[in-house]
């Protein structure tokens, strides 16, 4: 098609097309720099139970403040690190420092804290993400138990044995799993006759319109009698206003998380709404 338009369009068409390349290769070294350079940090965002409304734990997301953009968001940089093989190192390290930020705090007087973590599909393609897992164990200490991996859908729809082979060994490793951003993917109810999850996280689209939207709140009542009946816990994530976590207490929503409750926060400032007095690792 551009050649048909003439040379002029045809150059246009491939100088947009160098600038794209040419922006995605700057990102991509700058993001092997940041991995490198221990440039990366998380935040932890608190999990809250409903009932209580106590933490019962925080979710690390990893965060890139980019020297020259700032702050560039993970729904840009992950995918880019899945593309160049970068999310190996990267997903290596958030479950390092996650665990060890964990460990920290455990000593520092909440014993019962546990940290979940994401995972993407591209971890599972070799396999090296049981070893990284068993790496952060070791080194930080803390009980498998304490530590949660979320898994997106996609995840499952891989290569269902191969991944189904990983899932069964963390879970031998004491690890639990969770199904995050539920309802967004393809929901095949397959998969949770072949892994035992701990946990569905509810997608924040169908929580955010909770009060206004009837078809989402069936769907989020249908999501949480699901899990209460295979006997999983449940979470409603993107938890905004009162309003919508009272409406999840009704329906027996164990867990939740949400600017309500608190915004993924610096490590040294989760640690000060908690009363823990402990520097950041
Ligand atoms: P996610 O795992 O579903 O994480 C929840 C996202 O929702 C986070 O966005 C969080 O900041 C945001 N959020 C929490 N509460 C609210 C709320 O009340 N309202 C709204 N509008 N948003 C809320 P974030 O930090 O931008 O991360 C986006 C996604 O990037 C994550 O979605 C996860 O899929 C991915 N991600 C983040 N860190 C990592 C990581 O270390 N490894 C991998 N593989 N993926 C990561
Ligand atoms: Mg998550
Ligand atoms: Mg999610
Ligand atoms: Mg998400």
């Amino acid at each position: 098609a551009a050649k048909r338009g003439g040379r002029g369009t045809y150059q246009f068409a491939n100088a947009t097309m160098n600038e794209v390349a040419l922006e995605r290769l700057r990102l991509e070294s700058a993001l092997r720099l940041a991995i490198e350079n221990n440039a990366l940090r998380l935040e932890y965002q608190p999990l809250i139970h409903l009932p209580s409304g106590r933490v019962v734990g925080t979710e690390a997301l990893c965060r890139w403040d980019h020297p020259e953009r700032g702050a560039i968001p993970p729904s840009l940089f992950i995918p880019i690190a899945e593309d160049c093989g970068l999310i190996e190192a990267l997903g290596g390290w958030v479950l390092k420092t996650a665990a060890l930020q964990l460990r920290a705090w455990h000593d520092a007087g909440q014993p019962e804290l546990m940290m979940a973590v994401n995972l993407s599909a591209r971890q599972f393609q070799r396999g090296v993400v049981l070893r990284q897992v068993e790496e952060a164990l070791a080194v930080s200490g803390i009980a498998p138990d304490r530590l949660e991996l979320e898994l997106t859908e996609s995840v499952l729809l891989h290569d269902g044995e191969a991944v189904t082979a990983v899932l069964r060994r963390l879970q031998a490793l004491g690890v639990k799993l969770s199904i995050d951003d539920f309802g967004t993917g393809y929901s095949s109810f397959a998969y949770l006759r072949r892994i035992k999850f701990d946990k569905i996280k509810i997608d924040q689209s169908f929580v955010r319109d909770l009060i206004d939207d009837p078809d989402n709140a069936a769907i989020v009542r249908g999501i949480i009698s699901l899990a209460l009946s295979l006997g999983l816990r449940v979470l409603a994530e993107g938890v905004e206003t009162e309003e919508i976590a009272q409406r999840l207490r009704h329906l027996q929503c164990t867990y939740a998380q949400g600017y309500h409750f608190a915004r993924p926060l610096r490590p040294e400032v989760f640690a000060l709404q908690q009363g823990l007095s402990i520097p950041p690792v």
